[in-house]
């Protein structure tokens, strides 16, 4: 589900008009709704609870310390990959030891922060990052847990920069090479080597490279087991579906259904790390169009919101439904497709102000007709949204605001220009 529908052709965040909260703080904005976080993370908890399972949700999707904060306070753990992001989950008063940290490249700096605040695991991607963790823990005389990244090799069939699972790219080791690496160092007194961590990538639509890693992983884990090494965990990361479009990715049950039954009795705890599935479509990009312009054949809009505000149409070619937020009863879309094409509608390019030719939101859109003024909502924006957004231009970031019920709190003020130079001066 989500929680952004129209009322009498109003677009609703929850109980809020989002126009209200335009008029309050500005355009653009990011909208969040706080009961469909709710839901998404309340949903996988339920769907894997015939295991014992720990969802830890990627913070890096969406990490705003008020969601983190309430998040933690529904029972979930953490994803992060970063020194910072270890950081905001601490001051939101996450539970800790259901952090799990991954990366690449782990500085020494950060790990030896994460040793420190007793995180859950480290995921390790490597033998040259699992021999410093060594050293690091030794020097100061810290223990962990350790969840070796393994990559399966299957294919996600998504777009290249965002496969991860397959062979030949940076994240983890083979599975051979994982064999060596549990003999070598398996018996390390402080570090513990005792879980296995996968993550296949983002953007798949089907649960079956899951379904494919759980099969070639578990014989791994049953190898290893053989070998006298103990695995108490499979992670098996993130990247489940979010719905850009109506309806178009399985659900958490659907995964759990394909995944659980697989894990039953194998004696094994469960991590998952979900991102975009739970924040995807928690979140909106309200934006207001400035100006209409005829280039040719071609009609623009152009809109307030830019590529810095949200880049995945820009990096990944990605799909954003976007809709004006006040309509004729009979323009209400009834799904959030790519193809929604509704009597009335005109094709348009949305772009934003940017001098980048990669500024833009959609080609070639069927939209209702626009005009200077109106509020359009980018869909689906809550993951990878915000979190992405730079200065780029000495463009301020934008607000963040966070619906609950029929209430709005902003929870991250819009940049001043001055906020920009501070550290500069
Ligand atoms: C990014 C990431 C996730 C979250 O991915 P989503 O596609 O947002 O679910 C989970 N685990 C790891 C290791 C990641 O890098």
């Amino acid at each position: 589900m989500d929680s952004f529908n129209y009322r009498n052709g109003r677009l609703f965040a929850e109980g809020v008009d989002v126009e209200v909260i335009a008029d309050e703080v500005g355009s653009p904005v990011y909208i969040y709704s706080k009961a469909t976080f709710k839901d998404h993370l309340a949903k996988i908890q339920k769907a894997y609870s015939a295991i014992d399972t720990t969802v830890c949700y990627s913070v890096k999707a969406c990490g705003n310390i008020n969601i983190l904060r309430f998040l933690a306070e529904a029972g979930s753990g953490f994803d992060v990959v970063s020194g910072g992001e270890l950081y905001r989950v601490q001051q939101a008063g996450g539970d800790i030891s259901k952090v799990v940290y991954a990366g690449v490249g782990k500085t020494d700096k950060e790990i030896v922060e994460a040793l420190n605040a007793g995180i859950g695991y480290f995921n390790i991607e490597s033998e040259a990052e699992l021999e410093n963790l060594i050293k690091l823990a030794k020097e100061n005389n810290k223990s962990t847990k350790v969840a070796l990244r393994i990559n399966p090799d299957v294919d996600y069939k998504s777009h290249a920069y965002i496969t991860t699972g397959k062979k030949e790219n940076k994240f983890g080791v083979d599975i051979e090479c994982a064999l060596e690496v549990f003999d070598k160092y398996g018996n390390d007194k402080l570090v513990k080597l005792c879980a296995v961590h996968v993550h296949l990538g983002s953007g798949g639509k089907t649960i079956d490279p899951y379904v494919i890693a759980v099969e070639k992983i578990l014989p791994v884990i049953d190898e290893l087991r053989n070998r006298g090494h103990e695995i108490e965990t499979l992670d098996l990361g993130g990247g489940y579906g979010a719905d850009y479009e109506s309806d178009s990715v399985p659900s958490a049950v659907d995964y759990a259904a394909g995944i659980v039954p697989l894990l039953k009795g194998k004696n094994l705890k469960l991590i998952l790390e979900p991102g975009k599935s739970i924040a995807a479509n928690a979140g909106m990009l309200l934006s207001r169009v400035l100006y209409i312009k005829q280039g040719g054949e071609k009609k623009f809009a152009i809109v307030d919101a830019g590529m810095n505000d949200l880049i995945r149409p820009a990096l990944y070619g990605a799909f954003h439904f976007i809709w004006p937020t006040a309509v004729e009863m009979d323009m209400v879309p009834l799904r959030r497709v790519k193809d929604l094409d509704m009597p009335g509608c005109e094709v348009v390019d949305v772009v934003g102000p940017i001098c980048e030719s990669s500024d833009f939101f959609a080609k070639n859109r069927s939209l209702p007709v626009l005009k200077r003024g109106d509020l359009v909502a980018v869909f689906a924006a809550g993951a990878y949204g915000f979190t992405m957004s730079s200065n780029y231009n000495a463009r301020a970031r934008v607000a963040e605001v966070l619906v609950d019920g029929d209430k709005f709190t902003v929870i991250r003020k819009r940049e001043s220009y001055e906020d920009q130079l501070a550290l500069e001066r």
